[in-house]
């Protein structure tokens, strides 16, 4: 595939929220080349961290929220298909149905991003957000934050956020609760299992994010964000998985660590 940079024209920018439009299908260039990859048992161990799809949503495609966004979407998504775990990523959006939308810096704010912050998934709605103005950029620099965002989308739309582990203590928790019993299971415990649970995935989609990065030959880490240097600096494997996990603990000191949560949920590990 061609490698060449792709700047597509900009639409102004919108004013506020985009709000929910009868999305529109993208998916002007399928990669009828590149054959899925059942994650989790790829070859060579080298695409292990794309999260799982779930297979109820096959097949799927990519919406845009703005119709008028689409072309926008797909000359970024065809930048990330120039690499090869990128067009996995691609593939990945379009068998589980994600939605997109392209949003203006103040819609940004008010979800809650910071200025620098190129995109997000908000795990209620499920739609992954890019910042507009981002695409004014080298798409080929702003395509592993895609990734990364991609991550996230697909982990929210495969289930992976109400995760089997979390569901459970949930439960437990719900149901004494309503009998008006005591349990081990506390508010606390649940927000420290649901840090852990977001720690997990913030690491694999730094690691998938900086796989895409190298195959693209650009550099995605800026600032002071340890773990993305991390995750550059090595590979997608365990190793630098491990560390990157680390810097993420680590990065938020105190947090929503909580040792007593940890110490009474030690018998109810599952
Ligand atoms: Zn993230």
């Amino acid at each position: 595939m061609s490698s060449s940079v792709v700047t597509p024209s900009i639409s102004p920018d919108a004013t506020g929220p985009t709000g929910y439009v009868a999305p529109v299908a993208v998916d002007a260039q399928p990669v009828a080349a590149a054959p899925f990859v059942r994650p989790g048992v790829s070859e060579g161990g080298t695409r292990q961290l794309v999260p799982p799809v779930n297979p109820s949503t096959i097949p799927g495609t990519i919406q845009v929220i703005t119709p008028g966004d689409a072309p926008l979407v797909d000359a970024a998504l065809n930048v990330l298909r120039t690499s090869q775990s990128g067009a996995d990523i691609v593939e990945q959006l379009r068998r589980v149905g994600v939605r997109i939308a392209i949003v203006s810096d103040i819609e940004m704010d008010v979800l809650g991003a910071t200025p620098t912050t190129q995109g997000l998934v908000d795990p209620d709605d499920q739609v992954l957000r890019l910042r507009r103005s981002s695409f004014q950029t080298d798409l080929r620099r702003f395509a592993p934050t895609i990734a990364h965002e991609a991550v996230h989308a697909i982990d929210f739309v495969s289930g992976l956020r109400q995760g089997a582990w979390f569901q459970r203590r949930a439960a437990v928790h719900a149901e004494a609760t309503a009998q008006g019993r005591s349990n081990l299971e506390t508010d606390e415990m649940l927000a420290q299992a649901k840090w852990e649970l977001s720690i997990a995935q913030e690491s694999r989609a730094v690691v998938v994010g900086a796989q895409v990065a190298r195959e693209l030959g650009v550099t995605s880490a800026v600032g002071v964000i340890d773990a993305m240097h991390l995750a550059e600096a090595g590979a997608n494997d365990h190793a630098t998985y491990d560390k990157v996990y680390m810097s993420l603990v680590s990065g938020d000191p105190g947090g929503s660590y909580n040792r007593d949560s940890r110490t009474i949920a030690a018998p109810l590990a599952l």
